[in-house]
């Protein structure tokens, strides 16, 4: 991958978080405190306008960069989780990146959010996305059936008690929504598989 491709997928995250923000914050009004759209918007316009800087050191000075700004700007139980997975991107990044370092790359990074957040599958989180997205990379899955597992992963999520986050306050409560972070997972997702789609 050249800085070029991960720009554009950078620009994508970018693009798609911003104009779903209000659906995030609706998703977090029903289950949180309702700031989730704002949050991440506020984080990845901060990457959107700092892009040519954080792209200047390469590929994973850039995953790096976005961490960095992710955690700075986006608050939250989220900006330090996302933050941490593309810090972790940055540093695990493979010198070489043929299929199989990338996936170890990805669940690396995914391991560092669970570790992070000290969550794992099942508790109504984003890594009930993140987690399962990064097995199916791993397993070779293409963009199309990629996009289509965390369309159901995050659904997944509805029927889930939250055990982690504001959420888990709610306990029986929390039942019956969709996670905002699983969804915003899913939309990264969607958005690198987008640019990926295009190359073909
Ligand atoms: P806050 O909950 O502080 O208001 P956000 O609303 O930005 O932060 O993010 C909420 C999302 O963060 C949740 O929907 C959930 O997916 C995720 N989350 C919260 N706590 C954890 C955790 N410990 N591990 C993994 N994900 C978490
Ligand atoms: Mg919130």
């Amino acid at each position: 991958m050249d800085i070029q491709l991960a720009r554009r997928i950078v620009e994508a995250l970018a693009d798609r978080i911003v104009a779903e923000a209000d659906t995030l914050t609706a998703l977090d009004q029903a289950i949180g405190d309702g700031d989730h759209g704002l949050n991440m918007k506020r984080g990845f316009e901060a990457v959107r306008a700092e892009l040519d800087a954080l792209a200047a050191g390469g590929v994973p000075a850039l995953w790096s960069g976005v961490g960095r700004t992710l955690v700075m700007k986006v608050g939250g139980a989220s900006g330090p989780l996302y933050g941490t997975l593309f810090l972790q991107l940055g540093k695990s990044w493979p010198a070489t990146p043929d299929a199989a370092g990338l996936a170890r790359c990805l669940e690396e990074a995914v391991a560092a959010v669970a570790a992070r957040g000290k969550s794992q599958a099942g508790q109504k989180t984003m890594l009930d996305v993140l987690l399962p997205v990064a097995a199916r990379v791993a397993a070779g899955d293409r963009p199309a059936a990629l996009r289509a597992h965390a369309a159901a992963a995050a659904e997944a999520t509805v029927p889930m008690l939250a055990e982690r986050g504001r959420a888990s306050f709610l306990k029986e409560r929390s039942i019956g929504h969709l996670d905002p972070g699983a969804h915003s997972s899913r939309l990264m997702i969607e958005a690198v598989c987008d640019v990926l789609e295009e190359l073909g």
